[in-house]
């Protein structure tokens, strides 16, 4: 028997109940993983809502972790005993203090990474490198819009684009958050409880617009992202933490050209080569210094409701973290 965070009905972050579960062997192809820190990730709460449909019901929410290989399948070879690794993604399972997985879907972590920085940089790493080096190449000279940029992506997103040589503009809720951004790369900040963004882009821009906005606030954001974009921009539309946005008629991109994109990191990470290139960029950047990995919140795993609790209520900046008890 193991502890783990279980799900028996959707809801608010109280549904979430510390339970025993049977783990059992790993099977051919598997391994089995003792936790030491595992990503809390804004897709946990849509899980957890029934915003996105879980497999089944009771389920473990969880979708990034580092850990420690305590049992290989029978006749696995590559992974052994002893070895650091961490995963994003499929399957769901990681609020648990030990978990079986799938021997493709994990990667050996540097000794050099502390295991609360690796699982903030699996699920949320990686999706800075898609979206910055291959859903849209950034590139010197370009100007980019970050929403939500002292967010666990939203930080990472702005260090990498800065050092990508674009021109970062954030948007961020409170001057707090602000202050975080600017650390972080975000040349101009907008604060949007005070400033309307579309007026403070054109501003910056001188009326041009920018050639991206990643907006992973979805809803509320959405038409005003579309608004920021220069002729033949890009809206990269990666995630919804305010809602979903509403539906868009094609002849709103007619108007300048748009492309708009709804891409997904398993899509970027299907294949084993595509994973260690996306994983093995990250930890170089995190090696070089161009990613200072920001874990301002780490809660005890037994806690996880109230980690849900904060990232939902906008309370978090930078990566939250669960540290299995004991
Ligand atoms: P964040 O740390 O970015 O937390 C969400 C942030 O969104 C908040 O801090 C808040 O920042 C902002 N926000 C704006 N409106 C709301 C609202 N109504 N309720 C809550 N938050 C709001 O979370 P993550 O880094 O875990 O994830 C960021 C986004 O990226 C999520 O939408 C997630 O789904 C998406 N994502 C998508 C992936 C993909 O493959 N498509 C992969 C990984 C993440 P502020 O207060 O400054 O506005």
């Amino acid at each position: 028997m193991v502890k783990a965070i279980r799900i028996h009905e959707l809801g608010g972050p109280e549904v979430m109940k510390w339970e025993d579960i049977e783990l059992g062997d790993p099977k051919d192809g598997e391994i089995r993983v003792k936790n030491k820190a595992i990503g809390v990730n804004f897709i946990d709460v849509y899980f957890r809502k029934g915003v996105y449909k879980a497999a089944a019901i009771p389920f473990t929410p969880g979708m990034e972790a580092v850990g420690v290989v305590t049992a290989v399948g029978p006749g696995l070879t590559g992974r052994q005993v002893g070895d650091i690794v961490a995963y994003a993604g499929t399957p769901m399972g990681s609020y648990a203090e030990e978990q079986i997985l799938p021997a493709d879907k994990v990667v050996p972590v540097p000794s050099s990474i502390d295991p609360c920085v690796a699982a903030s940089v699996m699920l949320k790493g990686m999706t800075a490198q898609f979206l910055l080096c291959r859903c849209f190449k950034v590139e010197r000279g370009h100007t980019i819009l970050v929403h939500a940029a002292a967010g666990g992506v939203g930080s990472l997103l702005c260090q990498w684009a800065n050092a990508l040589g674009a021109t970062v503009i954030g948007t961020v809720s409170t001057k707090e958050k602000a202050a975080q951004a600017k650390e972080d790369g975000c040349h101009h900040v907008i604060v949007s409880k005070e400033e309307n963004f579309v007026e403070r882009v054109t501003e910056i821009t001188s009326g041009e617009g920018v050639e991206v906005v990643y907006d992973s606030v979805g809803k509320d954001t959405f038409e005003g992202s579309l608004a920021c974009l220069k002729i033949r921009g890009h809206l990269v539309s990666f995630g919804q933490s305010s809602g979903a946005p509403d539906p868009v008629p094609l002849s709103a991109l007619a108007v300048k050209s748009l492309f708009l994109t709804r891409p997904s990191l398993m899509q970027y990470t299907a294949k084993r080569d595509e994973l260690l290139e996306a994983a093995g960029e990250v930890f170089a950047n995190i090696a070089t210094g161009v990613l200072r990995v920001r874990v301002n919140h780490k809660y005890p795993l037994s806690q996880a409701s109230q980690a849900h609790f904060d990232l939902e209520g906008r309370k978090t900046t930078g990566s939250v973290v669960l540290i299995p008890d004991g």
